[in-house]
């Protein structure tokens, strides 16, 4: 049974991971969310004092590297996987508005890619793995047999943030969203340390004007046209 990589990298909020669970459960492959362990780094700084405002005490941070544990687990209750960090679940507390204002900062950081990447290549050893993020088909997995780059007007982002925000019973409103998103994109793609950038191999999916089904349509179709020209067999 031959497995491939699939690596979904592209601007933040864009449903990346919408379109990588979607496509995942499909195929029957693991999906990673690799933003959720920046995030549940990000967590433990606030959570653990090292930010004052802004401002993050980087050698405190580099000390703690080794002793922080980020895992998935599956959770039966919503058929999704739940992020833990050193044993417990914070997948909801890393999706608030606090953790995404700092998640850029964190992520910058040359050591705490270093530890994550190393963390991520780990996970795709066996192949069979959708992938999600900033990096993963330009450093973490560059030879990736499909990569996609997905980005949407940052408008249209923050409106589906917010919504999702709201859902959650977060407090925010669109032009501080919009403010996070249009932020983000820019320290992340200007960042020295793996910035966001489109593959030159990638298919790119600008889904500002489609549908989530229609997306995801997309993406089963790029898949199996991929599987088909590498002759893969899917059994
Ligand atoms: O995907 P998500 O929006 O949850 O990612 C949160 C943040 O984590 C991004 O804005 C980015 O700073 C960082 N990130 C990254 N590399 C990845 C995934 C996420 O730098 N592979």
């Amino acid at each position: 049974m031959n497995k491939i990589i699939i690596a979904i990298d592209g601007h933040s909020s864009c449903g990346k991971s919408t379109m990588a669970k979607d496509l995942a459960k499909k195929i029957g492959y693991r999906y990673i969310d690799t933003g959720a362990m920046y995030r549940a780094i990000t967590l433990y700084c606030i959570q653990n004092g090292l930010f004052s405002g802004e401002e993050l005490n980087v050698e405190e941070l580099k000390k703690a590297i080794s002793t922080i544990k980020i895992d998935f687990k599956f959770n039966p209750e919503t058929g999704k996987s739940d992020t833990y960090l050193n044993g417990m679940n914070v997948e909801k507390d890393i999706r608030t508005m606090e953790v995404a204002n700092k998640v850029s900062i964190v992520s910058a950081i040359g050591f705490v890619r270093h530890a994550m990447v190393v963390q991520q290549q780990e996970m795709g050893k066996e192949k069979g793995i959708v992938m999600d993020g900033r990096d993963i088909g330009t450093v973490v997995f560059p030879n990736a047999e499909l990569k996609i780059f997905v980005t949407a007007r940052p408008e249209v982002r923050a409106q589906r943030r917010l919504d999702e925000l709201i859902s959650k019973g977060e407090n925010a409103n669109f032009e501080e969203v919009l403010e996070n998103v249009q932020k983000r994109d820019l320290i992340d793609s200007t960042r020295a340390e793996s910035p966001l950038k489109q593959a030159e191999d990638a298919f790119v999916l600008d889904n500002s004007d489609i549908t989530i089904e229609q997306q995801n349509e997309w993406l089963l179709e790029n898949y199996q046209l991929r599987i088909k020209n590498k002759k893969i067999s899917i059994n």
